[in-house]
């Protein structure tokens, strides 16, 4: 085997899709080598060296040496140096660099062959004592530091000491003399902290260097990155040695970072920093402040135009925006790195689709080019970048996006506040939320707590609404009784503005102007393309007309999950299904049942109509009963205020309601079943709302949908209710509305029999987070305790409840979508149309399976249907 890759010259032994082998540096390096790239040369000795080595037992294999010694022959011919060299010496860098860039590897080592010897050869040859003393100095320290473990402090130390010693400031206020003497200081340092003098040959110091590279590929810092990031299959780091060029001579001379396009804006503008007579390093680590790139243009018009060149040879060649690296030695440019630039949503979007209009890839190269989670940069409110409001508190950022909104400090003020005002924003600010809190919660811009985690109840509803949500805001002291809250000493009243920044958790007082998104401009023609690509529909889960007319903006193809629980919540309808919960016989319930009925139509009619000739799925109510009834004293108090019935009569029935187990409980179809009369009002308003609506003019799809059925019988019973009673409504009416009764896959034993339920169904919609939850046995508002060390111990790859359990939970959904096509088939001869539901249906992996099992379509939050659109072209490529 080939141990180490030449480059240099014009020339290179690899290539830039040696990654594996080369680590992307060192592919990189000879890549931009071979295209003829001004580069210094060197050799990457490969990842495979670096695997061999852990299996004999941190034992480089034999060849390696010999190797390694031809190549820095072949550099010491090219540069026309000697490594070593007491008069003129040849001097390298040793980097590090795997197939992925993975922090925790060791830092680069620059300067590598000074010694005591040599570094007067470099005063002497380059007439500049100082920049080779200096030059020394970093060396003992980077070494030191990196290859040999001490303490970078120590170093820093001695440093400080000199300074005041000499009484400066500055590191460049020192003089060649004093370097000198600080040169001795490190060395003694190094020879305390190691027991060894700091190495004279500089062979020595390259082993070292090389074998800390390899060494750090197993360290702590880089085990545990590629653990979090579950990055598996990797041989190991390759070592890069390579010849230095100098930016720190002289005013002629500099360093800089730089990307081949805006990487926050897209716009095709060359972007970085650069400083004058300095190394590497300095740029990034703000020790001065660089100039803008566009400044060289001024400084070295030469070197300017030349790095435009390469700036545009490199597109052109990796078809691709870069990220590079270069360093100008008196006058002379060198690069010393490349790679694919790091950018942002809205950024991705704009390369992509420029460099298709620009002749460089095609449609599909642009749909697999951008990262779909990275499009929820592009469909979040920010704020306006010009604003001057500073942030005053800080809190968790829950879920991203940025709110400005006038406060209220009760879930029912948002309600109130919203019906007086319509067109006020609003800001929902408390301790923590709960269920009992959603409507007021939907209502808000944003919601703002003072307690509470990423998993608090605010934090979740908010995510899956994707609105703008802070917690834990711990700055932050409310007074619900006198309407005020207190931050940064300041008190604010309900009624003024506050505002919030989701993705940062920054709270700022007053108001700052918003901007909403649109899918418009590169968004809308990357979207366009993403279209034509996949097969999969894409559908949204949305309760209100609002939510539907943001996601038919975004592009939703239909309703694949409206719940209806929100509609008995809000004042008069919570007190009507209170009655209905507290009612004795079936006629106090259908009596309570009637007071909500015209409430649930009127939701309707207003989704339909905004999803006009689009499919809406609708869920018949599927929570436990007792999550509508208060369980606290005054809350049980008020509600038999309301109803004019003892108090003793709420409590009996909150007691027998109450459930060890409410998810498995009385929830579901397992309500309607015991309880027809409930099925039936749903079933009635959902009907004559489209009816309604059809007479207006417009086209209406209902589906209506059946949770949580186990067993075939469930589905049949409830189906054929629904249907008689459908069909009657419509004959009455005179119009013709079509309609669907389909079922949710979400019990196991559902996914078992699925062939003879979907005898019954006319379509599927797998619930993922139930069958998720009940597949594992795991209750999903309770894996918080766990699921952080089951992650740790790698007993999961990923939380189930986040990405789509492939191994075990995709057995059931494969199963469940073969079977019950092949049911439908064989008894009706048509096609069962299968989706999914629920959170799995906007992450981009799940949504590849769900490609791959052939489902027809996918539904998530408004929010997350673009990201859904391209994951799903991205699947099918
Ligand atoms: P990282 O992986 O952290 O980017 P690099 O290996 O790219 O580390 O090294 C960091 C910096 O060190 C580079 O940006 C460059 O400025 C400087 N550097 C590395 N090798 C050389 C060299 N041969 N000549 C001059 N500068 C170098
Ligand atoms: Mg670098
Ligand atoms: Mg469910």
């Amino acid at each position: 085997t080939k141990y180490v890759y030449s480059f240099g010259s014009g020339k290179a032994d690899g290539r830039a899709d040696m990654k594996e082998l080369l680590g992307g540096k060192g592919a990189n390096l000879a890549e931009m080598s071979s295209i003829g790239i001004p580069v210094p040369p060197g050799f990457t000795i490969t990842t495979e060296v670096c695997h061999d080595y852990y299996e004999a037992g941190r034992k480089l294999p034999e060849s390696v040496k010999p190797e390694v010694e031809a190549a820095l022959k072949k550099v010491e011919e090219q540069v026309g140096k000697k490594f070593g060299d007491s008069s003129d010496p040849l001097l390298v860098s040793v980097r590090s660099g795997a197939a992925l860039s993975m922090p925790g590897m060791m830092n680069t080592i620059l300067n590598l062959g000074l010694t005591d010897a040599s570094v007067e050869g470099l005063a002497k040859k380059t007439d500049n004592p100082r920049f080779a003393y200096d030059g020394y100095r970093r060396l003992i320290d980077m070494f030191g530091s990196t290859a040999m473990g001490v303490e970078h402090e120590l170093f820093e130390h001695e440093l400080s000491k000199l300074k005041d010693e000499k009484k400066v400031k500055l590191d460049t206020d020192l003089s060649a003399a004093d370097l000198k003497e600080l040169v001795k200081r490190y060395k003694a340092v190094y020879e305390k902290a190691t027991g060894e003098p700091f190495p004279q040959d500089p062979k020595d110091q390259l082993w070292k260097a090389i074998m800390a590279v390899f060494n750090s590929w197993m360290g702590n810092k880089a085990v545990e990155y590629r653990r979090i990031e579950r990055i598996t299959g990797l041989k190991g780091t390759a070592v890069n040695v390579q010849s230095m060029v100098f930016g720190n001579t002289g005013t002629n001379s500099g360093t800089g970072v730089a990307f081949t396009r805006d990487p926050n804006t897209g716009e095709n503008t060359f972007y970085g920093d650069y400083l004058i007579n300095a190394q590497g390093e300095d740029v990034v680590a703000g020790i001065r402040t660089p100039e803008p790139i566009t400044r060289l243009h001024e400084e070295m018009p030469k070197v300017y135009e030349q790095l435009m060149d390469i700036r545009q040879k490199l597109e052109k060649h990796y078809k691709e925006m870069q990220d590079i690296e270069f360093t100008v030695e008196d006058g002379t440019l060198f690069m010393l790195q490349t790679r694919t630039g790091k950018r942002t949503g809205t950024s991705a979007v704009r390369i992509a689709v420029e460099l298709v209009k620009e002749g460089f890839i095609d449609e599909k190269a642009a749909i697999s080019r951008v990262n779909p989670e990275s499009l929820n940069h592009l469909l979040l409110p920010q704020l306006d970048p010009k604003s001057k409001n500073k942030p005053v508190a800080q809190g968790i950022a829950a879920s991203p996006g940025a709110a400005s909104g006038k406060i209220v400090l009760t879930a029912e003020a948002a309600v109130a506040h919203a019906e007086k005002h319509p067109d006020e924003p609003i800001m929902l600010v408390r301790k923590e939320t709960s269920p009992e809190d959603v409507a007021g919660m939907h209502l808000a811009k944003g919601i703002l707590t003072s307690t509470g985690g990423k998993a608090s109840h605010a934090a979740v509803v908010a995510r899956g609404w994707g609105k703008p949500c802070v917690v834990g805001c711990e700055a932050m002291k409310i007074d619900e009784k006198a309407g005020t809250i207190t931050i940064a000493g300041k008190t604010l009243k309900v009624g003024d503005y506050l505002t919030i920044n989701g993705s940062t958790g920054d709270v700022m007082i007053g108001q700052v102007e918003t901007i909403d998104p649109s899918v418009s401009g590169d968004f809308a023609t990357l979207m366009g393309w993403a279209d034509k690509a996949r097969k999969l529909k894409v559908r949204t889960n949305a309760d209100t007309p609002a939510d539907a007319a943001k996601a038919r903006e975004f592009g939703a193809e239909g309703i694949g999950l409206c719940r209806t629980e929100h509609m008995f919540f809000g004042d008069e309808r919570i007190v009507a299904m209170r009655k209905m919960i507290l009612a004795d016989d079936v006629e106090g319930r259908k009596a309570a049942l009637a007071q909500l009925e015209p409430f649930q139509k009127k939701d309707f009619v207003g989704i339909f109509e905004a999803m006009d000739g689009l499919p809406v799925t609708i869920r018949l109510l599927d929570p436990p009963l007792h999550e509508f009834l208060p369980h606290d004293e005054k809350g049980q108090e008020t509600v038999a205020k309301e109803l004019g019935i003892p108090v003793q009569k709420v409590k009996d029935r909150v007691e027998q309601l109450h459930e060890f187990n409410p998810m498995l409980g009385f929830r579901g179809c397992r309500l309607p079943i015991v309880y027809p009369e409930i099925g039936d009002m749903q079933v009635r308003a959902i009907i004559s709302a489209a009816i309604d609506v059809k007479k207006a003019g417009k086209s209406v799809l209902p589906e209506i949908m059946i949770p949580l059925i186990g067993t075939v019988a469930e589905l049949k019973i409830l189906k054929e209710r629904a249907i008689k009673l459908a069909d009657e409504l419509i004959a009455a009416s005179g119009v013709k509305v079509e309609y669907l009764v389909g079922t949710m896959i979400e019990i196991p034993r559902a996914a078992l029999v699925a062939d003879k339920v979907a005898e019954e169904a006319q379509f599927f919609s797998f619930g993922t987070n139930d069958l998720t939850q009940m597949t594992f046995g795991f209750s999903r508002d309770d894996i918080k305790s766990f699921m952080g060390t089951y992650l740790k111990e790698k007993i999961l790859p990923v939380d189930p409840f986040q990405s789509i359990d492939v191994e075990g939970v995709g057995q059931l959904i494969e199963m469940g979508v073969k079977k019950g096509r092949e049911g439908r088939k064989a008894k009706h001869g048509e096609h069962l149309k299968v989706g999914i539901c629920g959170e799995h249906g906007g992450d981009p992996d799940s949504v590849a399976f769900c490609h791959k099992v052939g489902m027809d379509y996918v539904s998530c939050s408004p929010f997350r249907v673009p990201i859904a659109r391209l994951a799903a072209a991205q699947a099918s490529l």
